[in-house]
């Protein structure tokens, strides 16, 4: 892992998908990566970036979603990541 620059806060991954072919498979997920342990704790700006990419998500209609995810999330990451490569 390298440190980057980038706004404080700003979630750990933006993962997309655009299907040139079916345009309604394009989707993005946006996830906050935490420690089992760390789960509550956020950083500077974390909980405000959260809060704007889940109002996007009520406006997308499933198209983008936001998560938090730990280690005990493992089986409904592998079923997020699995939507995306049907
Ligand atoms: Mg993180």
């Amino acid at each position: 892992m390298t440190p980057i620059q980038g706004d404080a806060g700003f979630p750990d991954l933006v993962m997309t998908l655009h299907d040139p072919d079916d345009e309604s498979r394009d989707r993005c997920i946006v996830a906050e990566l935490k420690s089992f342990r760390g789960r509550r704790d956020f950083q500077h700006g974390q909980k405000e970036w959260l809060t704007a990419w889940r109002a996007i998500e009520q406006r997308s209609q499933g198209a983008v979603r936001a998560f938090i995810w730990t280690p005990m999330d493992w089986d409904e990451i592998e079923r997020e990541l699995k939507e995306g490569t049907r």
